[in-house]
């Protein structure tokens, strides 16, 4: 009889493990709380025919994504039309802006024009970084990272000194370029890591090669598009999907996973995988059988949550692009507003996305979808009043920039969304958007582990386990625990014919 598996959860890392496990024919089975795929990748459609994405916007590393599909014999091509954005981003800053070209010669001369020199510290900084991306993401980030001896080959070792583990990402930074301009620009990517670039170890330039110089990419359609096409592939490959199923409960006994309570019915299944949030998956526990104490959790670092408006534009927005930073106040400010002083910024800096520029079929036509998200400490309390007051901050900049007048009376679609919507969609611990930071001591082995240590057929996947937040490691944290799972039933598969 086939084994039976039970994934919790239908985002990127849920639906990874589902395709992988299915095509290795085990009898899967994905368990999702909302009535569709996609968890914090959701999208939503309004009656007036704006289409919204409700998380990522960012297509970086496209190589992993394409190595996943590859992997079943497919290409992205297959499902869905990717296109590379020129500019890649804009960046406002409070004395001009600075463009970011598609490609990375037209980047060389633009540095090189805002800084005698920074054209070929450029070159240097991608090579290093690139190399830190194929040792990285080829050595390093497939490695479930249940010990340190998994690092111990001499390559990984060769290669160790090179990777600037224990230099600062600011530190790095400067040592390439003076202007302040370049060096925001340059530390803007790993703030997808969810920590200060002063904390985060500059092995993440990695980040800068992944996305400047591979480029930044939109799946017309929408970034959801990503999730329908692993959504399809994962039920080709005969994974079974429960859409409006909570999983409530994990019962274990001697020391395995007996069975799931899902929407109050028992299930019993050989093996679990949990893509939900971790803190929220180990609370379905008894405490006996928690890899984490609560005080663990609290000592960790998480990626900020954020103040997200979707809103609908009944007119066309000129001097916009795809994707807008908004960085005119100084950004250690807005960090500290995070991280020391968990408050709301008084300063804030926010990221505007303007999907309509690229793709006609997410707004009615001489409309603009928009989508504005500003970082937050997790845990926050927020409130209508507060988020409004931000929402008037973040048109009135916008109307600053792009000349146009009176924003707030020509939306006719607005929907806000914050910590606490994190918290009732996700069960996301303090309501964070992103996981747990990257920093050095919640890196490869220091982060939670995939494997429950107490209940030797429960595993963990996603943005809160290896390797890490975003949507490619995501993607991998999926496959990852899917081979740790063939591991275990292969073996126990073993022990049952010797013992024959
Ligand atoms: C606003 C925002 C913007 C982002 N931007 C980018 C970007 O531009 N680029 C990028 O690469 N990454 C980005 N990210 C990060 C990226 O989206 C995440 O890292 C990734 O989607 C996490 O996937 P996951 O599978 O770990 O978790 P999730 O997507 O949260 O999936 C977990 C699933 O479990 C379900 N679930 C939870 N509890 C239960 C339960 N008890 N029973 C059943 N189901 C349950 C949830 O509903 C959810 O569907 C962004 C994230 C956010 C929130």
């Amino acid at each position: 009889m086939k084994k039976n598996v039970a994934i919790i959860g239908a985002g990127f890392s849920g639906l990874s493990s589902a395709g992988y496990l299915a095509r290795k024919g085990y009898e899967v089975h994905v368990f999702e709380k909302h009535h569709h795929p996609g968890g914090r990748a959701r999208q939503f459609c309004t009656k007036e025919g704006y289409v919204f994405d409700m998380g990522p916007s960012w297509y970086w590393m496209p190589d992993i994504i394409e190595s996943f599909f590859s992997d079943f014999g497919y290409r992205t091509s297959d499902f869905f039309e990717l296109v590379s954005l020129n500019p890649q981003f804009e960046m406002i800053f409070a004395d001009g802006k600075i463009s970011v070209p598609e490609k990375l010669d037209d980047m060389k001369i633009l540095f090189e024009e805002i800084e005698k020199g920074a054209g070929g510290q450029l070159e240097k900084f991608m090579k290093s970084a690139k190399f830190k991306y194929e040792v990285g993401m080829r050595e390093y980030v497939n490695k479930p990272c249940n010990s340190w001896v998994e690092f111990l080959s001499p390559k990984i070792a060769k290669s160790a000194l090179s990777l600037d583990l224990l230099t600062n990402f600011r530190t790095y930074v400067a040592r390439y370029f003076s202007n302040p301009k370049l060096k925001t620009m340059m530390e803007f990517p790993v703030i997808f890591l969810g920590a200060s670039p002063k904390n985060i170890p500059a092995l993440y330039s990695l980040m800068n090669y992944g996305g400047y110089a591979l480029g930044t990419h939109y799946p017309m359609g929408g970034f959801h598009q990503l999730i329908l096409a692993m959504h399809k592939l994962a039920s080709r490959e005969g994974a079974t999907f429960h859409f409006n199923h909570t999983v409530e409960r994990i019962n274990v006994e001697n020391g395995r996973v007996s069975s799931l309570i899902i929407n109050s019915k028992c299930y019993k299944f050989d093996t679990v995988v949990a893509s939900s949030d971790y803190h929220h998956t180990e609370t379905l526990l008894d405490q006996e059988y928690r890899n984490y104490s609560e005080n663990y959790w609290l000592q960790k670092t998480f990626a900020p949550s954020c103040l997200i408006y979707f809103l609908g534009i009944k007119e066309k927005i000129p001097n916009l692009k795809h994707h807008t930073l908004f960085f005119e106040y100084d950004l250690d400010e807005h960090i500290d507003s995070i991280y020391r002083d968990k408050k709301w910024p008084e300063k804030p800096l926010f990221y505007c996305c303007c999907p309509s520029k690229t793709d006609a079929g997410v707004a009615p036509e001489n409309c603009e979808n928009l989508f504005l998200l500003m970082p937050l400490a997790i845990g926050i309390a927020d409130n209508e009043q507060i988020r409004e007051k931000y929402l008037n901050e973040m048109l009135s900049r916008i109307e600053k920039q792009t000349g146009i007048s009176n924003l707030k009376s020509k939306i006719e679609f607005k929907k806000s969304y914050c910590a606490s919507d994190f918290v009732s969609d996700y069960n996301a611990y303090g309501g964070n958007a992103y996981g747990l930071a990257n920093t050095l001591s919640q890196t490869a082995i220091l982060k939670p582990k995939i494997r429950n240590k107490k209940v030797s057929n429960l595993f963990y996947t996603g943005q809160l386990t290896v390797p890490g937040p975003g949507v490619p490691p995501s993607i991998i944290s999926g496959k990852i625990a899917a081979d740790e799972v063939i591991r275990l039933l292969q073996k126990t598969q073993k022990h049952v014919i010797d013992n024959h």
